[in-house]
């Protein structure tokens, strides 16, 4: 019996999971275009020939390991570019989710190929530096490089990354939406520094309110997309959410376990590297063996997400139980979660198994069945009294 049935659309429910069932198949073709990339990489010696050709330019390890990677990822991108076109953006128009120009999504893709290889060879130039230097414990070195890079990232991306792809104005004091933010902030001691308007509308339809930045640059961010399209109360619950994950230390979580799961990824990826190298009979810090690399990292971070994918599915629950709480809007939580599944075209009440295994959130079906029963506890609760 469902009592949000007029809530959610019954029509847009039919065409969401049409849509969800199509990026699934976007999905499972991407992996397997990664992994028989890299498998054809490795197993036509093709790898090898590549670097073969780069040794004709230069003898220099660091030199070779950055063009090689350069060749590697920049076939890649071509390859998949096709895939990337027709899912991000021929896709996401067919269902008006995008709002970008064909000029502005090839500038968008141009900008995410150079931050790539910006990002990545300097990585790979650090984990092959370990594998040389530690060639039995390379692993823990690279795991606390790659914890202390999580971390600096997730801190700078605000920062640096953002601008680039958006652009952030400040929304002034007298503005209520404003005002009622920043009381919820002082209601759970957390400290902001002004409230910020993100023009994510440029770019798509999507929406949501969050917390950016540290200590003193902490401030709050709103997409225009929540301010033009939700109700004031609605938006204020939207960004309760938000608040309880920074209430709840949920990035320290996050990245503590993400620790844990490097580890041991890198620990696999070590022994899986040995076995390989000497299958392929070449040294375990030779560049041509990334494609095993980079197939031994994909899988086993793909098989760990699964665990970890089901503690933030309870994360989020406790969230939105925080959400509730200290905003008492139950209402406005549930035609917020109505608003996201109607225009996000998200599948109210997908497969358990797809759930299961891809799901960072409770399904919104979950969600509005776990407000609805935290409403009537607290009715109860107000009965008793
Ligand atoms: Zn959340």
């Amino acid at each position: 019996m469902e009592k949000y049935g007029q809530i959610i659309d019954k029509e847009k429910q039919k065409q969401a999971k049409e849509y969800q069932k199509k990026k699934i198949i976007f999905k499972i073709t991407g992996t397997a275009l990664f992994l028989a990339y890299f498998l054809i990489l490795i197993f036509s010696n093709l790898s090898f020939a590549i670097k073969e050709k780069i040794l004709y330019f230069t003898d220099i390890q660091w030199q070779i390991i950055a063009l090689y990677i350069f060749f590697i990822l920049t076939f890649y991108d071509l390859l998949s570019l096709p895939l990337e076109f027709y899912t991000s953006y021929t896709f996401e128009h067919k269902y008006h989710f995008s709002t970008q120009t064909l000029k502005d999504w090839f500038r968008d893709w141009l900008k995410s190929y150079i931050l790539s290889l910006v990002l990545a060879i300097p990585v790979i130039e650090g984990i092959y530096w370990a594998i040389r230097t530690f060639p039995q414990n390379w692993y823990l070195v690279i795991t606390v490089f790659a914890v202390f890079l999580a971390v600096l990232l997730s801190h700078l991306s605000p920062i640096l990354l953002t601008p680039l792809f958006f652009k952030l104005k400040k929304i002034e004091g007298d503005n209520e939406l404003a005002q009622k933010l920043i009381k919820l902030c002082n209601k759970v001691n957390t400290k902001v520094k002004g409230v910020y308007e993100i023009n994510f509308s440029s770019k798509t339809t999507k929406a949501n309110a969050y917390l950016s930045g540290l200590g003193n640059t902490r401030r709050i961010v709103i997409a225009d997309n929540l301010l033009k399209n939700f109700t004031p109360d609605e938006a204020e619950v939207v960004f309760a959410h938000e608040l309880g994950h920074h209430v709840h230390k949920d990035v320290l979580k996050g990245i503590l376990l993400t620790s844990l799961m490097y580890l041991g990824a890198f620990y696999f990826t070590s022994f899986i590297l040995k076995k390989a190298s000497l299958y392929l009979s070449c040294e375990i810090s030779d560049i041509s063996n990334f494609p095993v690399l980079a197939l031994s990292i994909g899988v086993i971070l793909f098989l760990f997400n699964i665990p970890l994918n089901f503690y933030s599915r309870k994360r989020e629950q406790n969230v939105d139980e925080f959400a509730l709480k200290t905003t008492g809007k139950v209402d406005a939580f549930i035609t917020s979660m109505a608003k996201f599944t109607n225009r996000d075209l998200a599948d109210a009440h997908p497969h358990p198994f797809i759930e299961f295994l891809l799901y960072t959130h409770p399904s919104i079906g979950k969600r509005i069945n776990y407000a609805q029963e935290f409403k009537k506890k607290i009715e109860l609760e107000k009965q008793k009294e």
